[in-house]
């Protein structure tokens, strides 16, 4: 079986759902759908819960409005009058049942997660019913299931963690029987099932989770992420107008994107289909005919295949008089920072042995407060503490390319030769990327030398296709 998940944008209109739906329903079955809420209507939930909470009635109203008409939009596109008539009913139930959760939060007068969660759910739950009904009109059996009874997570509401073992007992107990009588499976993304009983969320963006988690949990043979950019591009497209898809990226590859800035699917999208080996497909429902990313284990070619730019850090120096003190001083760093709940975006120890580098996360107080932290934590040491602001790490992506000896030497030559000055650099020993910090104001064009010598010049066989102006202009416009 395979898993297909379908964001908020191309679910975002009674024209995109069916488009989705006829795209779903042309793959091989069985297939299990994974959906999010109407683009847009996630925040419209959120924005009414909070209202509710602090007395504001006028917005409460509002914004539930808005998203009845949302849905009410999607519902009358459903050709079948008898099933848009099912899915009107239905919605009509879900609707009655976020008016009084609202209403509780506002006698309450506070917003506790578990409402929140229970709350937010109405837009994943309603864009089950919408999607299968449209399946079903199409001629396509189809059938909903809310996930809240078959992901099973811990009690978090807001940020719940799964429990992969009883979502593969519920998956088989509640899914699997509905598959094997024919029916496509159209499952909330996003939502959980808390032990309780509660519905929990998985996060912000959670469907993509949801999706692996799901396909992990049924033993898929692919899961497809439809989206609305055609892949994972070998840069922002908004830096490097000559940025491509790239076809074929291996699960390490996509997650050391994500850690280096790149919008690719969040490294914990990822670990349910590194766990039981899934491919996993990224492909636009904008152009559903090309190809796409696919994520696999393996790492295919010898090539550098993407650039990224993480901004907003600081370099951290911290040097150290005597060379017996450095292991000391090192894990009192590590401590301080883990504490204060810092980031480390990259470590480094210099030749001398005596210095050490960090890029890190930026903080409230930035280096003036970090400093006095260190230099506290440093006492014993004697260390000398070097700040810097506004810098960013710029990465070359691609397990062949970094691991090749001369690849460090190359990206330094690259950026020599376009002025950019290099703080601290790095041949990582996973050998997936190549990364140098450099100042913040200088990484947009960092990246774009590095992609003009690393990716550009590749045949265009290896570098993938260039996505369409349209597909361009969908990442642009895309929010965080
Ligand atoms: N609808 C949820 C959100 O906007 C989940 C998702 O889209 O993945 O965060
Ligand atoms: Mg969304």
């Amino acid at each position: 079986m395979i898993v297909l998940k379908f964001g908020g944008t191309s679910v975002g209109d009674a024209a995109r759902v069916r488009e989705a739906a006829a795209i779903a329903a042309a793959q091989l079955a069985p297939r299990v759908v994974v959906v999010s809420a109407v683009g847009g209507v996630t925040n419209l939930l959120l924005d009414a819960a909070r209202a509710a909470a602090t007395g504001q009635s006028d917005r409460v109203r509002d914004a539930t409005a808005a998203i009845r008409d949302r849905h009410l939009g999607v519902a009358n596109g459903i050709a079948d009058p008898a099933e848009r008539a099912g899915a009107l009913a239905e919605l009509d139930q879900l609707h009655a049942a976020l008016d009084d959760a609202l209403a509780e939060v506002a006698a309450e007068g506070a917003l506790s997660d578990r409402c929140s969660d229970r709350i937010v759910a109405t837009g994943e739950k309603a864009m089950s019913v919408l999607f299968a009904a449209t399946l079903r009109a199409n001629g396509s059996p189809a059938v909903h299931v809310f996930a809240d009874r078959v992901v099973a997570t811990d009690g978090r509401f807001g940020s719940a963690r799964p429990d992969r073992a009883r979502t593969r007992a519920q998956a088989a107990a509640v899914v699997q029987p509905l598959l094997d009588a024919g029916l496509t499976v159209v499952a909330t993304g996003f939502i959980g099932g808390a032990p309780d009983g509660g519905t929990t969320t998985l996060g912000r963006g959670g469907s993509d989770y949801s999706a692996t988690l799901l396909g992990a949990a049924l033993d898929a043979a692919e899961v497809q992420i439809w989206t609305d950019v055609p892949g994972v591009l070998s840069a922002d497209p908004r830096q490097v107008a000559d940025a491509r898809v790239v076809p074929q990226i291996s699960y390490d590859e996509a997650q050391e994107l994500a850690h280096f800035g790149a919008k690719v699917l969040h490294p914990r999208t990822i670990r349910p289909a590194v766990a039981r080996d899934i491919p996993v497909r990224i492909l636009s429902t904008f152009a559903p005919d090309e190809p796409g990313t696919l994520v696999t284990r393996a790492a295919v070619g010898s090539d550098l295949k993407a650039v990224t730019a993480l901004q907003g850090l600081i370099l951290l120096t911290i040097d150290v008089p005597e060379l017996e003190d450095l292991a000391g001083a090192a894990a009192a760093v590590f401590r301080a920072l883990h504490e204060d709940g810092v980031e480390i975006a990259f470590a480094a120890q210099a030749s001398s042995r005596r210095r050490m580098t960090f890029l890190i996360d930026t903080i409230t107080g930035g280096c003036r407060h970090l400093c006095e932290r260190l230099e506290t934590s440093l006492v014993d040491f004697e260390a000398g503490v070097g700040c810097t602001e506004d810098v960013a790490l710029v990465a070359a992506v691609g397990e062949g390319g970094a691991a090749q000896p001369s690849a460090l030497a190359r990206l330094l030559g690259v950026l020599n030769k376009a002025n950019v000055p290099v703080l601290a650099a790095s041949q990582q020993t996973s050998n997936v990327a190549l990364v140098a910090a450099v100042p913040a104001a200088e990484a947009a064009r960092a990246v774009l030398a590095m992609h003009d010598a690393f990716i550009k010049s590749l045949p265009t066989t290896a570098r993938g296709r260039r996505p369409r102006r349209a597909e361009l202009l969908a990442e642009s416009l895309r929010v965080g």
